[in-house]
């Protein structure tokens, strides 16, 4: 394992000469590795004699005015000395848009360029706050370099550290990739250090290993902590409001427990989503993208946050919104998934940690659920959870009255075989719908290209004939 210190912010705080003199000659020697980043004033500048980096003591290494450093075991480091200046030429302790352009592009240009592990700069980005926790007394509007906020949202460091503000700030994880539009990336984190020594012993070190990313597991790399937020330096909310197109309209609202009863029936639908909007064209890499806001993928700002019960790495708990029961739930994957088929299996295993873990809950009070899927005019896979009394039916009564409402609707029901998977029997890209006891049995519908119409009436029967058999009395009056 190697060791090695880094420093951000005023090396040369308020070192004495003689102090320094020291180290220079040797006398005293730094314990371990220890790179430095260059001036931040003009009194300072003089330490530092070349700005391509250079050993400034034994085991102190002044890193450049900016740059890539890279260790022997592969961690990548990216610096960038002094602090931010509009003018041209810059100081010598001042950087520029073109020192930072520079440096993005030597290193967007490699290619499978992922990210960097660790960026330093002296001030803090620009709008850090943003979608996290709060940074105490400091403005991060306000305060702080918005071309390093440029670099670190290019750069995606696993970890970025500033000092400038004289404050420690430990921000929550930011993602790096949109939700709903990339593929799942690395968190970044971005620590700012306090001054070392300061009276008010605010944390000015940062103990930390590391494992280069170049040699981590790609699964283990994108993990996304269960803190993770937004990246603070998109405008997401205004992004989002922009892309709104046609579509939204087709979308459904968050409390869609009988299905489609009386709207759209006659309006008729492509199976295979060409009717859902031309101005973007379809993608086939996975998880599909949402062609308007979403409702339910967990990063949009349509999400109503205040139904989330729980969240997990790849699923969250919601409650249904205008629910027919209270304890009425929905199990939803976190990211863009339109039905259980498409899931990953990380996600369908922890789907089936939360159905566990509802079952029990549900038990504990008497109840058992039903749930069901409907993959058919939707976008965003909802797993509809309703909780029913034990004591009001057995599960064979309530998979007797779903078989009874298909018979009455010439409408072919399946049963699957317990520890069977809904991927062996549907095919990725075609409507069903299934309904699951908490035992486990199955029921199974193929929504055929000949029923679209009817299967607005159907789906709302099949719910009804749930609470016919066990638990009318449960609904709401104005629902009878
Ligand atoms: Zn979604």
């Amino acid at each position: 394992r190697k060791r090695m210190l880094l420093c951000v912010g005023s090396f040369f705080g308020s070192t004495s000469d003689a102090e320094w003199e020291e180290y220079r000659t040797g006398i005293k020697k730094a314990p371990i590795p220890t790179y430095v980043l260059g001036a931040n004033d003009q009194d300072t500048v003089r330490y530092f004699p070349d700005v391509s980096g250079c050993e400034l003591a034994e085991n102190i290494t002044y890193l450049g005015r900016r740059g890539i450093f890279s260790g022997t075991s592969g961690l990548q480091i990216a610096y960038l000395s002094g602090t931010e200046s509009q003018d041209e030429p810059t100081a010598a302790y001042n950087f520029s848009s073109k020192d930072v352009t520079e440096l993005k592009t030597s290193l967007l240009s490699t290619p499978k360029f992922k990210g960097v592990d660790i960026l330093l700069t002296s001030p803090w980005p620009r709008d850090v706050g943003n979608f996290g926790n709060s940074p105490g007394e400091i403005d991060t509007k306000k305060c702080g370099s918005a071309l390093v906020s440029n670099l670190a949202a290019s750069l995606k460091p696993r970890y970025h550290f500033a000092s400038l503000e004289k404050a420690y700030y430990e921000r929550l994880p930011y993602r790096n990739h949109i939700v709903l539009q990339e593929t799942p990336q690395h968190v970044s984190r971005f620590i700012a250090l306090a001054d070392v020594g300061n009276t008010s012993k605010k944390k000015y070190l940062y103990a930390f290993s590391i494992v280069p990313m170049s040699l981590m597991d790609p699964a283990e790399l994108v993990k996304q902590p269960q803190d993770v937020t937004e990246n603070p330096y998109r405008k997401l909310q205004k992004e989002a409001r922009k892309a709104k197109t046609l579509v939204c309209a087709e979308e459904e609202p968050a409390c869609q427990f009988f299905f489609d009863l009386n709207k759209n029936q006659g309006k008729k639908r492509s199976s295979d989503g060409k009717e859902r909007g031309n101005s973007q064209p379809k993608q086939a890499k996975k998880p599909p993208q949402p062609t308007g806001p979403c409702w339910f993928c967990l990063a949009s700002p349509e999400v109503e946050k205040h139904l989330v019960v729980s969240i997990g790495t790849h699923c969250y708990l919601a409650l249904a919104k205008g629910g027919l029961l209270p304890d009425h739930v929905l199990i939803l994957p976190i990211g863009h998934y339109q039905s259980v088929v498409d899931l990953s299996s990380e996600v369908v295993e922890e789907v089936t940690k939360y159905k566990s873990a509802l079952k029990e809950f549900f038990r504990s009070k008497g109840k058992r659920y039903v749930l069901f899927e409907r993959n058919y005019r939707s976008q965003h896979l909802q797993l509809q959870v309703i909780p029913v009394p034990l004591d009001l039916c057995t599960s064979e009564d309530i998979k007797e009255s779903f078989i009874v409402q298909a018979q009455e609707q010439q409408i072919e029901l399946l049963e699957i075989p317990e520890h069977s998977d809904i991927k062996q029997v549907a095919q990725p890209g075609t409507p069903y719908f299934y309904v699951e006891l908490d035992t486990g049995e199955k029921l199974f519908h193929r929504i055929r290209k000949s029923f679209p119409l009817q299967f607005g009436r159907f789906g709302g029967l099949f719910v009804l004939g749930v609470f016919t058999c066990c638990s009318f009395s449960l609904l709401p009056s104005a629902l009878k």
